[in-house]
């Protein structure tokens, strides 16, 4: 099959019926901005309601750009990589102040906005403007790599730059934003990671992959580096009807507000130590329990423990927050238990 053969049998398939996802009604930039950023490492399923949650609150770059941050990365919540968010904001500010307001209709000016890379710059650029650019995200990387057999590992630049080459000949002159959803179709739905519904392809007279029976092993991805296990003591520190957060300074999760924690440890002694650092007197209350939150490379162990503190001492970056302050605020989902744990004792009133 030639190349333009493998492009008219896509999109013929994606023509004959495809999912129904509400970023594929419009061409407006903007909105297909946002659902491209939101389906990075979030399910097409998931991505439906916070797309429409975050347009109807956001239904402009100018509305983006000017959100206060606390409030943005609460209605981001859930979808984690709350990075994501912060780089949507500053593009959106950028987008402002240099273009109007307008995403630029230009493969290169895009991927020059934070958060927007090769694949999201292709994306907006052949499904908003129509512009012949090719799109390669994984499920596309998949496709290709099946199709044409490729038994190299993938990630390395050489490969990269094969694919990218590969999936930019693919692209047709006329439709390509058409091709573009066709493409994560066809990776999304038919030549699915595990299960390839090879029978049903409509390429698969040509797919060397399917012809030589290796389909199911490709790509070649590299290996995993190993998780990291860091085991954790989450401190929910009361007072007056009020719990202690503190904003993390760290890469991992840094700028959110967490509770108070430190590395290891289980001996109330050592964790009270650890508040009084702070500058917070505390007496231990009670363990109340184990949560695990698995990051891309590091699996977090957390025991979570009461302390009930002496006074609302100032914490530097922390916050005495009350049951509805902290209801309201973004906190990462990896401290969700502790979080449920703290609102059952404030509505208590302890
Ligand atoms: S024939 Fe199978 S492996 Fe080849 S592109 Fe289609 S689904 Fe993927």
């Amino acid at each position: 099959m030639d190349t333009q053969n493998f492009t008219r049998s896509v999109l013929d398939w994606y023509d004959r019926g495809h999912r129904d996802l509400p970023w594929r009604h419009t061409k407006d930039a903007y909105r297909i901005w946002i659902s491209e950023i939101m389906l990075q490492q979030t399910r097409a399923e998931t991505v439906i309601s916070y797309y429409e949650r975050f347009l109807s609150r956001y239904p402009t770059v100018r509305s983006l750009a000017d959100a206060p941050q606390e409030e943005l990365l609460k209605s981001w919540e859930g979808l984690g990589y709350y990075s994501r968010a912060r780089s949507l904001q500053k593009a959106a500010q950028i987008i402002v102040s240099q273009y109007g307001g307008e995403l630029p209709a230009d493969v290169e000016r895009l991927r020059a906005l934070p958060g927007i890379g090769d694949y999201t710059a292709g994306a907006i650029a052949s499904i908003a403007f129509g512009i012949p650019a090719a799109a390669v995200d994984g499920n596309v990387e998949r496709v290709l790599c099946r199709y044409d057999a490729v038994t190299d590992t993938v990630g390395t630049p050489a490969v990269r730059r094969a694919i990218a080459a590969r999936a930019q000949e693919l692209v047709p002159r006329d439709r390509p934003g058409a091709f573009a959803n066709a493409m994560m179709e066809m990776g999304a739905t038919m030549c699915t990671p595990r299960s390839p519904k090879c029978l049903l392809c409509p390429v698969r007279e040509s797919c060397k992959g399917f012809l030589q029976g290796i389909a199911q092993e490709l790509p070649v991805k590299p290996k995993k580096k190993a998780q990291r296990v860091e085991h954790r003591a989450v401190l929910l520190c009361m007072c007056d009807g009020r719990v202690l957060i503190v904003r993390r300074n760290e890469k991992l999760l840094g700028g959110l507000y967490v509770f108070p924690d430190m590395p290891d440890g289980t001996d109330p002694a050592a964790l009270c130590a650890h508040m009084e650092a702070l500058g917070v007197r505390t007496a231990y209350d009670a363990s109340l329990g184990h949560a695990r939150h698995v990051f891309t490379h590091i699996i977090w162990e957390m025991d979570i423990h009461l302390l009930l503190a002496d006074a609302c001492a100032p914490v530097p970056d922390g916050r005495w927050v009350t049951r509805e302050e902290l209801a309201a605020l973004p906190l990462p989902t990896a401290v969700r238990r502790a979080r449920e744990l703290a609102m059952g004792i404030l509505e208590k009133g302890r």
